[in-house]
């Protein structure tokens, strides 16, 4: 069983999603262990392939990244200023009044940015809040006032007209603002120039996943098989007997189930596992540490099956689990040993 995260893969679609906003800065996403990649790996490429603005959601987090960035790495705080945080080395995104008078009162002069809410109602200043503390924001730490004004879309994934009425709530709030801004993750940036301001938050997209349609795939995830075997037409396979056999068939079952991110909803149908190019659907149940598929068709059975390739992406993967791919690659498990290239 091995995980295999394609560093130089991450890198180029950085480079990339850079080039989709030229005169934006572009920042990196590694909140949740870089989407379960190790934040630790991640970030240091990140910097070299050259970005400058790292996001976490969890001061924890960015502590974890700090010793392993040099000191022009900024890293920002999606979740702000909560009591006790440990923001040391660490800018803050401030998410209301309270998280505002809070940062002021502890870390004067230090820098901080600003969220405002354009209308996802999850975090940031409601445009009234804004009204009340902006004069005191913008002129905070002598005149400097916030790092990154920034905000955060909705729908960006998809063509909704929420996309457009946050634009123009964002522009209207941020009217007269100096300071940087920011409005756009991986879906915001392929929304096109009026969508990237000055930095721009790409997540998912570094890491091959949707909206990014161009991404270089970065995982691949490969199963060894533990055994395989000849199923009599009418026998079944696995739990609660929901796959019988409606030929002779060969079964292989390999290493890996749902603790180990491989979700049980994968048992609904349509996923695959990969003898190279040629697919072996799963059937049976996904359980906690086996995955059973049919490989009758194949001449012979290799040691190991492919779950996440170029061929089957964590999109497709998560498709076929009903979820989406942010959520297959935060849950790809520790068991798995990982390799990097
Ligand atoms: C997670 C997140 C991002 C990155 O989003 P992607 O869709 O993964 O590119 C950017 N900004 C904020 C505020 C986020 O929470």
């Amino acid at each position: 069983m091995v995980l295999q995260i394609d560093l130089s893969a991450i890198k180029a679609n950085w480079t990339a999603l850079a080039a989709k906003a030229p005169s934006a800065r572009t920042g990196a996403v590694v909140k949740a262990d870089a989407y379960g990649l190790d934040a630790l790996r991640v970030a240091p490429a990140l910097y070299e392939a050259g970005a400058r603005d790292f996001f976490v959601a969890l001061a924890a987090e960015g502590q974890a990244i700090r010793p392993h960035l040099p000191g022009d790495a900024r890293i920002l705080v999606l979740s702000g200023h909560m009591a006790g945080a440990p923001l040391a080395g660490l800018i803050p995104v401030l998410n209301s009044a309270e998280q505002f008078f809070r940062d002021r009162a502890m870390r004067p002069g230090q820098p901080f940015a600003v969220q405002l809410d354009t209308g996802m109602n999850r975090l940031g200043l409601e445009p009234a809040e804004w009204a009340g503390i902006r004069t005191e924001a913008l002129a905070a730490n002598g005149g400097e006032g916030p790092v990154l004004v920034m905000s955060h879309l909705a729908c960006a994934d998809e063509d909704s007209p929420e996309n457009a009425r946050q634009l123009t709530a964002f522009r209207e709030m941020t009217q007269g603002v100096t300071a940087p801004r920011s409005l756009s993750a991986t879906g915001g940036i392929l929304l096109g120039p009026n969508y990237q301001f000055d930095l721009t938050r790409p997540g998912v997209g570094l890491y091959g996943g949707m909206p990014f349609a161009e991404a270089r795939p970065v995982v691949r995830l490969s199963l060894p098989v533990i055994q395989t075997r000849v199923v009599r037409t009418g026998e079944f396979v696995g739990y609660g007997a929901s796959w019988r056999a409606e030929r002779v068939s060969r079964v292989a079952t390999v290493a890996a189930g749902y603790a180990d991110g491989l979700h049980r909803a994968l048992s609904r149908g349509g996923a695959r596992l990969w003898a190279g190019d040629r697919p072996c659907p799963v059937i049976g149940r996904v359980s906690m540490d086996l995955i059973t598929c049919d490989v009758t068709d194949l001449t012979d059975v290799p040691d190991a099956l492919d779950i996440l390739n170029e061929r089957q992406g964590v999109d497709a993967l998560a498709g076929a689990a009903g979820t989406i791919g942010y959520e297959v690659l935060t849950s790809l498990g520790r068991r798995y040993p990982r390799s990097y290239i």
